[in-house]
């Protein structure tokens, strides 16, 4: 579908999340990465009533509280503290992550507050064990400009990461604690993107100034995009956690198939004159006795569970549900979306997609029976537990009426294919409150100075160094740059002998290439690169053999780069045993050798072609045997 973003009036507004590389928590002295975990620790925890202190409940609050989920926290005494934990207050900001979020503030032309101010923000799905989040504001306003574009900066903000879902099922929900409080900056745009590629640039030129900092996380997990998407006539919808940069278009593009197709739902309800009172009046009715003897395999299940059938009559909504725009792109899958989220139901039905999963025509035309209703109708089903099916069937209820006014305002989740799904209502305005356990932080103007005065150079300025230290191209570098393996370059050349031309193409070439054959390069940490130029220096393996190895480790991400060549069956030589051969060969070449060196070394190197191609740098081996051949003749 080609849209005109133009015309449609699409502004999109950034948030970038970035994990911080400080040493410590941002209130407490754990550490932000650990290498070697302590203790297990699981703990259990229920939600608690969740009320702002101004006495409002939150709508997104709200919406966890009806959950009564029974949480269950999963750490280790090396990572975590009675902090983390929520049993001891948390101790004052850590001041190197104010620097780091300062000097991000100066790179952006932001304008630093007088005095840090921690606030606490409810957030009660878990993720943080006190029912909040802490949060402070470190600059307001400023400006990037990229593409020749200035994007205005709206705030710089300072927050502590939340724990990390590990698990979720019915009622419960798993936990890893050790995220929790790790420094995480926040950088909001205002909503002035005008197309999906003018986001992804934004948001690139937003990491490449963090990075700048020298103190940001880098690989999977540690950015997080959320993107604030409106059109002309549809809704501000809230997207939250696209990790990847390339998935940022796609997200957008789709939000706005999304937005389109819900307003073209909107004008034929219109057109078929649906009121919201006729959807109102609809009574919920049981049809279990239809499904006595169904073949449908997951009705069945939830009737032998004790669980009853449903049904919602949504008059005049015939034919709308199943209207597909893109894939998932359905009303069909809006309403679902909505009931699973807050009823945590699984089977959910629409006449629209029946007869299917087992349900027979026989049994469609029970249902229209029952509901005194036809085609030019759609008839909900949810199977569950009473009580959910009902809760479900309200929410869809809820959610059709909001149909005949377009698009709802709501929190949605990204997926990793682009599409999105309904996450929680928007939080009201009654979210934060003021942290009192935390003194504020005051920042001083002779401070500010000694930061701007030391200013860490730019990505620009990187690249130009780069260029010049190591003669590489400034695309490759750039490249480099961009997939975040400069510094693991730098320091590849600095532990090893490999050249840097075979270095820089390795990282850049042959990954984006294994990443084009769906290779999960995301995968591959700086120890696994470092490891392998390591053994190619050490001519221990070939670096032919990369493509391979990485493709290996890609997929055993916790294994390393020898049990990779041991697991592949590729022969490594030792430094020994190859000096070995090569005195063996001159040894039985000893006349050639003292005659025509030259011709000596292509013998030699023939020879040991045969046996080692592949297993050993080409290379290297002439430099080994040459020396050696040299060596013998003076
Ligand atoms: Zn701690």
């Amino acid at each position: 579908m080609m849209v005109d973003y133009k015309e449609v009036g699409l502004r999109v507004g950034l948030e970038v999340h970035r994990q911080l590389d400080t040493k410590c928590k941002l209130f407490c002295s754990c550490p932000t990465e650990s290498k070697d975990f302590g203790r297990e620790i699981v703990f259990t925890r229920w939600l608690r009533e969740a009320q702002s202190e101004l006495g409002e409940v939150d709508p997104a609050a709200l919406f966890e509280a009806k959950k009564r989920r029974k949480i269950v926290y999963h750490t280790d005494d090396k990572s975590t503290c009675l902090v983390e934990m929520d049993e001891e207050p948390p101790h004052d900001l850590n001041p190197e992550a104010i620097e780091v979020a300062l000097t991000a503030a100066i790179l952006m032309n932001s304008n630093p507050v007088d005095e840090i101010h921690v606030m606490r923000k409810i957030v009660i799905d878990g993720s943080n064990t006190t029912g909040f989040q802490r949060t402070c504001i470190i600059a307001i306003g400023g400006w990037i400009e990229t593409l020749g574009k200035k994007i205005p900066i709206q705030t710089i903000c300072l927050e502590e990461d939340a724990a990390r879902i590990i698990e979720q099922k019915k009622g419960e929900i798993h936990y890893d604690l050790r995220r929790l409080g790790v420094p995480l900056i926040e950088i909001s745009t205002a909503p002035v993107i005008e197309s999906p590629r003018e986001a992804y640039e934004v948001a690139k030129y937003i990491g490449r100034l963090l990075r700048a900092t020298g103190k940001v996380k880098r690989g999977l997990g540690t950015v997080r995009q959320d993107l604030n998407v409106s059109i002309k006539d549809g809704a501000l919808i809230e997207i939250k956690g696209v990790q990847e940069l390339d998935l940022i278009p796609r997200v957008i593009e789709l939000e706005v198939v999304r937005q389109l197709h819900l307003l073209k739902i909107k004008d034929e309800l219109m057109k078929r004159g649906v009121s919201e009172e006729e959807i109102r009046s609809q009574p919920i009715v049981d049809l279990t006795e239809i499904f006595a003897d169904t073949n449908s395999k997951i009705v069945k299940k939830k009737i032998v569970e004790g669980g009853r059938v449903l049904a919602l009559k949504l008059p005049k909504f015939g034919g709308l549900l199943g209207l597909e725009a893109a894939p998932k792109i359905r009303l069909g899958a809006e309403f679902a979306g909505r009931a699973r989220a807050w009823a945590e139901v699984e089977g959910i039905f629409h006449t629209d997609e029946l007869p299917g999963y087992g349900i027979t025509s026989q049994e469609v035309s029970e249902i229209f029976k029952k509901m005194n209703s036809s085609s030019i109708d759609a008839v909900v089903l949810v199977v569950d537990e009473e009580d959910r099916a009902r809760e479900a069937l309200e929410r869809i209820r809820e959610r059709a009426i909001e149909a005949l006014y377009g698009v709802p305002s709501e929190t949605r989740a990204a997926r990793p294919d682009g599409t999105t799904i309904y996450m929680r209502p928007r939080p009201g305005a009654a979210r934060m409150y003021p942290e009192t356990d935390i003194p504020p932080y005051p920042v001083k103007p002779d401070y500010l100075e000694r930061l701007k005065k030391n200013l860490p150079p730019t990505l620009d300025e990187v690249a130009e160094r780069l260029v010049e230290k190591y003669g590489l191209s400034k695309q490759v570098i750039n490249e480099l740059i961009d997939m975040e393996r400069a510094e693991l370059f730098e320091k590849i050349i600095q532990e090893t002998n490999v050249q840097s031309t075979v270095v820089a193409s390795i990282l850049t070439e042959h990954v984006k290439s294994l990443k084009r054959d769906g290779v999960r390069v995301e995968e591959l940490r700086d120890e696994h690169f470092l490891e392998f130029f390591k053994l190619v220096s050490e001519g221990r393996v070939a670096k032919e053999a990369a493509p391979d190895i990485l493709r290996w480790v890609s997929e055993n991400p916790n294994r390393n780069v020898s049990e990779a060549i041991e697991a592949l069956g590729i022969r490594t030589v030792s430094l020994d045993e190859l000096e070995d051969k090569v005195n063996r060969l001159i040894e039985l070449n000893k006349e050639v050798v003292q005659k025509n060196p030259g011709k000596a070394i292509s013998i030699i190197m023939g020879e040991l072609m045969k046996e080692y191609r592949g297993k050993i740098d080409g290379a290297k081996l002439h430099s080994i045997v040459s020396s050696k051949v040299y060596g013998q003749t003076n």
